[in-house]
């Protein structure tokens, strides 16, 4: 049984930490503020500045992080931190952080569900794919423009096509040599006449036969065919002022990021760039009790190791602040091994059961849509995609409140091509619903609980 964990001094409904982040920073402070017995209450993220997991989340091999020496993915790395942090009592929450006051103690943070009162906080939300606010970037958002390439590149909307990528960093550098697995050719369109990218990386991308590299390029707009399908990308050379139209069927934004800390805007100093200002050396921000940890506060490394040091520091700091203001109160928590309800493979293995609500795979899916009577939801994932792996224990969740009322299917878009293509799947995740064999919504992205929860209550 869990017991709740109970503080063993006075002080309830004031948090000694709320840490508001949950990448490598966030994750990191909160393995070592729970294993302080602190009990820090976490708020991993939702949509507004990325997925929960953060931005390893939208990568590959992570080949730089110590201790994995043959690698590790993204998504595995930040699934290790979050299960370590867990482990050892964090509280956390798949929410986004939507008002904190620093101006009066104890602190006051308000998430989309919940407010939270606190003696501290660590703020590690990281930073967000940069977007180039094109004249038809909103028309062709996930129908041909993307943030993700690993998340979108396996879509057969990319599959042998002509791609491009915009961007001279490590960033578009890995996602053109990424989309190469799956695109006839890969444009890079770097603005300046060199790549900010690792030289290691360059070397890379000019090895790379199925890779072109155009320097001193802009990229102007997107252009379509009679279809409305985008067709071309519309670029003009910074040297000759030449305007031409490239022909390729996506492009990917690989441009940089910006810190996200509006929520503290007026509250900490910041920098000029939006960076939140930390005492050299330290995680200390300018108002005392508030730390920062991560890419918010780091506009030079910016790395999974540097991340997860400085949230490390971020937690050490703390518990020396609420010890120094006599303001720590610890909690000893039981320590309950986590029960794991996993979608079940049996009907795959074993034959298809229509009485199970959770199924996997076109032959469940195909049976589905001719026999139940019930809504039928469809998660459409992709292996690499780091922000399915956040929606689908979320969309789990909703679909167990439903249980008897709904049957849903998860296909995983490299498994099942041919069931994508028929989908008319242009990026993942993906969830289509499905009643009396027609379809009666797409869902692209990640969005919130609510928003799935009420289309289903309205449609069961
Ligand atoms: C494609 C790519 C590949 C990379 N590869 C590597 C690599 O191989 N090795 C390496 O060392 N580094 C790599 N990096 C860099 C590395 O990912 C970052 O340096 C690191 O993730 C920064 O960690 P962070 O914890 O500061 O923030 P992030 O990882 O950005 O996480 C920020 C977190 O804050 C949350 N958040 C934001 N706003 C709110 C809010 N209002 N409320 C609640 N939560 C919020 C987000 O949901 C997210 O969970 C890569 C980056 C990218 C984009």
């Amino acid at each position: 049984m869990v017991v709740p964990p109970q503080p063993t001094t006075r002080g309830q409904g004031v948090e000694n930490l709320v840490i508001i982040g949950s990448g490598p920073a966030g994750y990191t402070a909160a393995i070592y503020a729970a294993r302080a017995n602190l009990k820090p209450v976490v708020f991993e993220g939702y949509q507004v500045g990325g997925v929960p997991g953060g931005q390893l989340m939208t990568t590959t091999e992570v080949e730089n992080f110590p201790g994995f020496p043959d690698g590790i993915t993204g998504p595995d790395l930040m699934d290790r931190m979050r299960r370590q942090a867990e482990r050892w009592g964090a509280e956390l929450h798949q929410e986004d952080v939507e008002f904190i006051d620093v101006n009066s103690r104890p602190f006051t943070i308000r998430s989309t569900d919940r407010k939270v009162k606190c003696h501290s906080i660590i703020v590690a939300t990281g930073a967000t794919a940069k977007r180039l606010n094109l004249p038809r970037e909103e028309e062709f958002w996930s129908r041909g423009i993307s943030a993700c390439a690993i998340c979108d590149g396996a879509s057969p909307l990319f599959k042998g096509q002509v791609l491009a990528v915009v961007g001279g960093g490590d960033t578009a550098t890995e996602e053109a040599i990424y989309l190469t697995k799956y695109a006839r050719h890969v444009h890079l369109l770097v603005r300046r006449d060199q790549m900010r990218a690792s030289k290691a990386m360059q070397d890379r991308v000019h090895d790379n036969p199925n890779i072109t590299v155009h320097y001193n390029t802009e990229t102007v707009d997107v252009v379509s065919n009679t279809k409305g399908q985008m067709s071309g990308i519309k670029i003009k050379k910074h040297d000759t002022g030449e305007e031409s139209v490239l022909e390729a069927k996506g492009l990917f934004y690989g441009i940089g990021h910006t810190p996200n800390s509006q929520l503290l805007e007026g509250q900490v100093d910041l920098d000029s760039a939006g960076y939140i200002l930390v005492e050299d050396g330290s995680a200390k921000t300018s108002v005392d009790g508030v730390f920062a940890a991560g890419d918010v506060q780091d506009h030079e490394w910016r790395q999974a190791i540097t991340a997860a040091g400085s949230g490390c520091i971020a937690a050490l700091s703390v518990e020396r602040y609420l010890v120094s203001n006599n303001l720590l109160i610890e909690f000893h928590q039981p320590h309950t091994e986590e029960v794991k309800k996993e979608l079940t493979p049996r009907d795959v293995q074993e034959g298809f059961d229509i009485t199970l609500t959770k199924h996997r795979g076109q032959y469940a899916l195909r049976k589905l849509y001719h026999e139940s009577p019930r809504l039928i939801c469809v998660l459409y994932t992709s292996p690499t995609c780091g922000p399915c792996r956040t929606l689908k224990p979320i969309l789990g969740k909703v679909i167990d409140e439903f249980d008897r009322n709904v049957h849903f299917v998860e296909i995983d878009i490299e498994e099942d091509p041919e069931v994508a293509e028929a989908a008319n799947i242009m990026g993942t995740p993906c969830v289509q619903f499905f009643k009396n064999k027609e379809m009666i919504r797409n869902i692209s992205g990640v969005k919130m609980k609510k928003e799935y929860r009420e289309f289903i209550e309205a449609n069961k």
